[in-house]
């Protein structure tokens, strides 16, 4: 008997897979590399929402919480995974500029807001007004999470490279059944793939497609992030992502030319030197209705589990939200309500 089967080894399903180590649970993942959400993020991690310069839901205490937790796993998969950069928030008026320093007044914010305007953050960059910069960010090679995570599970035989087929799984009084397998309990981590679960689909996940161009330039030579109308986002080796757009309708994971023209003519108004693009990736980001994670248990069956609804901030919030899902089935610690799927009952006695 296993305690858990984990669905999807994106974020979310690694945050938990961690989780599940750190308390030495027994468990195994299931991944069939349908999704690219985790696989193509930016990786970001910052704190406020560079629009309106407020902070994002929580985020501050996330962030606490999170960049340790990968510290821990750069240690234990033996890999960099996170770099630390600042990002420079271009202004377009006064106003943003005077937005900017009554935001910093705020004492959730002034940790990451910086007050000393920046004229000019790069040659190739220019600008009528300033930049702000934002502290205490950077991006997590999401990428190379996922590659050294599944290596890490598939030595230790927990990792099952494939589909997790719904029909099969069987829900019994303690436990569930799947194909030889019995665990007490099963927590469906697959990002956007819920819409194919049977016993969570009920649940408001809207997809948002996003997409980055990956351009190479010699001449940018920027080592920080900028956020302007895009943003562009240093990767090392004179590559930087660029991104990313934002698209309700479009629920393919295939790159799109729209995708590709729209970013490049936002590119070519925000730098003036030469690049070229070298690469497009797209995925779909687990949106919800109410923009808050889906965390907890199936309004019928007591062993089905969800951890899923990250948007686009899933490097913040997996960590703390796969250790309160952990709370609350081991220990009965309640989940805070505004990510509890218990607030979407209703539409599963609908459906
Ligand atoms: C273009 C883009 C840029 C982004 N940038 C950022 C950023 O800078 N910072 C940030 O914090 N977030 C960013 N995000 C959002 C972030 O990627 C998500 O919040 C996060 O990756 C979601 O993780 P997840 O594990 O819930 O879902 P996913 O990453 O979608 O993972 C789910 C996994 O489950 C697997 N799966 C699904 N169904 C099954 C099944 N039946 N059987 C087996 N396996 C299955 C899938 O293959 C997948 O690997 C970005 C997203 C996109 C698309």
């Amino acid at each position: 008997m296993l305690d858990y089967i984990v669905v999807g080894l994106g974020l979310s399903g690694i945050a938990l897979s961690n989780q599940l180590e750190g308390r030495k649970r027994s468990f195994v993942v299931f991944e069939d590399d349908s999704q690219t959400s985790t696989k193509v993020a930016g990786g970001i991690y910052n704190p406020v929402i560079l629009k309106r310069f407020t902070l994002a839901w929580e985020a501050d205490k996330q962030i606490n919480y999170s960049i340790p937790f990968y510290q821990k796993l750069e240690e234990k998969l033996n890999e960099k995974l996170i770099r630390p950069f600042n990002i420079y928030r271009r202004f377009h008026s006064v106003e943003e500029q005077n937005n900017w320093f009554e935001a910093a007044d705020n004492f959730r914010l002034s940790p990451f807001l910086n007050t000393q305007l920046i004229r000019q953050v790069n040659d190739s960059i220019p600008g009528d007004f300033s930049f702000g910069k934002v502290e205490k960010t950077g991006a997590l090679d999401t990428e190379l999470l996922v590659e050294s995570y599944k290596k890490y599970l598939e030595k230790r035989q927990i990792l099952k490279n494939k589909r997790f087929d719904y029909s099969k799984l069987k829900i019994n009084k303690d436990s569930v059944s799947y194909d030889g397998l019995e665990a007490r309990h099963i927590v469906f981590c697959e990002g956007y793939g819920v819409v194919n679960n049977p016993y969570f689909n009920y649940l408001p996940l809207r997809g948002n497609k996003g997409e980055y161009l990956v351009i190479k330039s010699e001449e940018l030579q920027l080592k920080q992030a900028v956020k302007s109308s895009i943003f562009i986002l240093p990767l090392g080796k004179d590559l930087y992502k660029v991104g990313a757009t934002y698209n309700h309708q479009d629920k393919t994971q295939q790159p799109t030319l729209a995708a590709k023209e729209k970013l490049q003519a936002d590119l070519d108004k925000v730098i003036n030197c030469k690049y070229e693009i070298v690469d497009q990736v797209a995925g779909i980001r687990p949106a919800t209705s109410d923009r808050r994670p889906l965390a907890g248990n199936h309004p019928e069956h007591q062993r089905l589990f969800i951890c899923n609804g990250f948007g686009s901030r899933g490097v913040l919030i997996a960590p703390l939200i796969s250790e309160k899902l952990l709370n609350f089935i081991e220990d009965e610690i309640p989940l805070p309500p505004e990510v509890d799927i218990r607030r979407f009952q209703k539409k599963f006695y609908k459906s």
